[in-house]
């Protein structure tokens, strides 16, 4: 795989992956039941392997670790495509229902399992970890 390609609902905000991803995960933390209105599937990219054309808008919160996540999203639509935070500085973070091929990532961690709704359908076949778990290790290959 050498590029994928997304964007957001109205098509303002287009973006261009250049690299493969370090990481993807699924969160269940309370702020991304907010903003998806369920967990949110994540892959972590380095920063410099995301070319976006279109404007996005930010907001920044407080993570419970103490880090600043600045969550970037279109301002005609609402749709959120990156995350940042302070304590990862070089990389961000897509969501994968963003691209146009979502399928072409697999999560491999569903996170923050802790918090997840009791209807949460969570594949048991992939490691869950209750809260944060440790920084991004390198994907495993899908077995
Ligand atoms: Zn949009
Ligand atoms: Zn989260």
């Amino acid at each position: 795989m050498s590029e994928r390609t997304g964007g957001c609902l109205c098509g303002q905000v287009r973006f261009r992956l250049t690299a493969e991803p370090l990481a993807s995960r699924i969160c269940w933390c309370r702020d991304c039941q907010h903003i998806a209105g369920n967990g949110t599937v994540n892959a972590i990219f380095p920063a410099s392997a995301i070319e976006i054309t279109g404007g996005t808008s930010a907001f920044v919160s407080t993570a419970e670790s103490g880090n600043q996540v600045t969550r970037r999203f279109c301002p005609q639509c609402g749709c959120h495509l990156f995350a940042d935070s302070s304590g990862r500085p070089g990389f961000s973070v897509v969501r994968v229902g963003t691209l146009d091929d979502p399928s072409s990532i697999k999560p491999s961690v569903n996170m923050w399992s802790a918090s997840a709704p009791s209807w949460a359908c969570l594949d048991a076949s992939i490691q869950a970890v209750e809260r944060q778990p440790v920084p991004p290790q390198p994907a495993k290959p899908a077995s």
